[in-house]
C-alpha cells in the first residue's frame, strides 16, 4: 500500500518536473524554426514564397505558440488533462519536424537536417527524459522520417549510416538512465529532508513522555487563538489541570509508576475533546492545560466533567490518596471575557484550581 502511495508521487514529481521544463523545450522549438527561417530566407524570391513552400516550418512555430497557451490555460485546472494534451502537441511537433527534413532534404539542403535533427533529439531529452513516452513520441518519428528519407529518397545506405544512428540510440538511452538516476536521488533526499524537518519540529512541539502538545507548543497556539479570538470577541476557554496527591502516588509506587501514570491521564485528556482546534498541552510536571477556542461556560464544563468521568472510569489504583482509592484531578476553568489579557486568563485558571484543591479536590471550579 505504501509502496503504492510512494510510486504514485514518484510519477507524480516526474510529470512535474517534465512540466517544469517543457516551456524551455518549446521555445527552442520555435528558435529552430526561426534559424531555419533566417537561413532559407535568401534562396527563395519572398517570404511568402518560402512560407509556401514550406509550410511545415510554420507549423512548428505555431505548434510551439499553441502547446505553450493550452498547457498554461489547462495546467492550472487539469493536470491530467494538460498531460495527455502536452502528448498530443508534441506528436504534432515531431510531424512538423518530419514536414521540414523532408522538404529540407528534397531541396537538397541535406547539410542542414542533421545538425537539426541531432539538436532537436537531444533538447528533448531536458524534459522528456522522465518520459519514455514523450521521449518517443518526438523522437521516433524524427528519426524514423530520416532513416527512411537516407534508404528511400536518397539511397544512402553505408555502414558508417547505420553505425551513426546506432550510436545516436545508445547516446540518447545512456543519457537518460544517467538523468533519470540523478533524479531519483534528488527526488530520494529531498523526500528525507522533509522527513528529518517533520520529526525535528514534532520534537521541538511534543511532550516527550506523554506525546501530547508542549508547552512552548501551547504558549505559540494560545498567541494566536488570543489574538484572533479576542478580536472577534468570541468566547473561548482554558482549563487547568492538575493530579491530586501526585507525590504521594510517586513516593508510593515509584517515579516509573508515576510516568506511566500521567501517559495514561494524557490520554484519557486527549480523548475527552472532541474538536480538532481543541488543544490538550502537558503544563509541566503534573499540571496540564487544554484551550477550547470557540467555547463558552456550557461546553467548557462539558469538557470537565467528561474528564472527571474518564478518569474515574480508567481507575487508576492511588492507595495514598486522601480523596479515594483512584487517581483524581482537580480542573480550574477560565472563560474569556472583553478586557482579560492573556496572562490573566491562565492566572484566573490557576486560581479556579487552587479552589477546586480547597473544595476536596476530584472536581473543577469556574473562575469568576
Ligand atoms: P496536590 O494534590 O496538591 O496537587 O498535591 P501533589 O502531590 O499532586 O502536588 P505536588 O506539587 O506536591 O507534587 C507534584 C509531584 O509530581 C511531585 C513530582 O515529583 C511529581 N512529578 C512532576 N513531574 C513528574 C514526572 O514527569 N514524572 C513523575 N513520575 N512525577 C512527576
Ligand atoms: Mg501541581
Ligand atoms: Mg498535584
Amino acid at each position: 500500500m505504501k509502496d503504492k502511495k510512494h510510486l504514485a508521487w514518484i510519477a507524480q514529481e516526474k510529470r512535474k518536473s517534465t512540466f517544469h521544463s517543457v516551456d524551455w523545450f518549446l521555445l527552442v522549438n520555435a528558435l529552430f524554426s526561426l534559424y531555419l527561417l533566417l537561413q532559407r530566407i535568401g534562396a527563395y524570391p519572398s517570404l511568402t514564397h518560402f512560407l509556401r513552400s514550406a509550410p511545415a516550418v510554420v507549423g512548428v512555430m505555431l505548434m510551439a505558440a499553441v502547446t505553450y497557451t493550452i498547457l498554461r490555460l489547462l495546467r492550472p485546472h487539469s493536470e491530467k488533462a494538460a498531460w495527455w494534451i502536452l502528448n498530443a502537441c508534441v506528436t504534432i511537433l515531431a510531424l512538423c519536424w518530419c514536414g521540414v527534413f523532408h522538404h529540407l532534404i528534397a531541396i537538397n539542403s541535406v547539410y542542414l537536417v542533421y545538425p537539426l535533427l541531432i539538436g532537436l533529439i537531444f533538447a528533448s531529452l531536458i524534459p522528456f527524459y522522465l518520459s519514455p513516452l514523450l521521449l518517443s513520441l518526438f523522437s521516433a518519428p524524427i528519426l524514423m522520417m530520416a532513416i527512411a528519407e537516407n534508404i528511400f529518397f536518397r539511397g544512402a545506405v553505408s555502414l558508417a549510416n547505420i553505425f551513426s544512428y546506432g550510436l545516436m540510440l545508445f547516446l540518447i538511452y545512456s543519457a537518460k538512465r544517467m538523468l533519470e538516476k540523478w533524479f531519483m536521488l534528488a527526488v530520494e533526499r529531498e523526500k528525507e529532508n522533509k522527513q528529518l524537518i517533520e520529526r525535528l519540529g514534532k520534537l521541538a512541539n511534543r511532550d516527550p513522555l506523554t506525546g501530547l502538545a508542549n508547552r512552548r507548543y501551547f504558549s505559540n497556539y494560545f498567541d494566536s487563538v488570543f489574538a484572533r479570538e479576542s478580536e472577534a470577541q468570541d468566547g473561548f476557554a482554558v482549563i487547568l489541570l492538575d493530579v491530586d496527591f501526585f507525590k504521594k502516588y510517586n513516593d508510593h509506587y515509584g517515579h516509573q509508576l508515576g510516568d506511566e501514570c500521567l501517559i495514561r491521564l494524557a490520554e484519557c485528556f486527549d480523548s475527552c475533546v472532541r474538536r480538532s482546534q481543541d488543544l490538550v498541552a502537558r503544563y509541566g510536571g503534573e499540571e496540564f492545560i487544554i484551550l477550547l477556542p470557540k467555547s463558552d461556560r456550557a461546553e467548557a464544563t462539558a469538557v470537565a466533567e467528561r474528564i472527571k468521568a474518564q478518569v474515574a472510569a480508567i481507575a487508576i489504583p492511588h492507595e495514598k490518596s486522601d480523596v479515594g482509592p483512584w487517581v483524581t484531578v482537580s480542573q480550574g476553568i477560565a472563560l474569556w471575557r472583553t478586557g482579560v489579557g492573556r496572562e490573566q486568563l491562565v492566572e484566573m485558571a490557576d486560581k479556579a484550581l487552587y479552589q477546586a484543591k480547597a473544595n476536596g479536590r476530584n472536581g473543577y471550579m469556574l473562575a469568576d
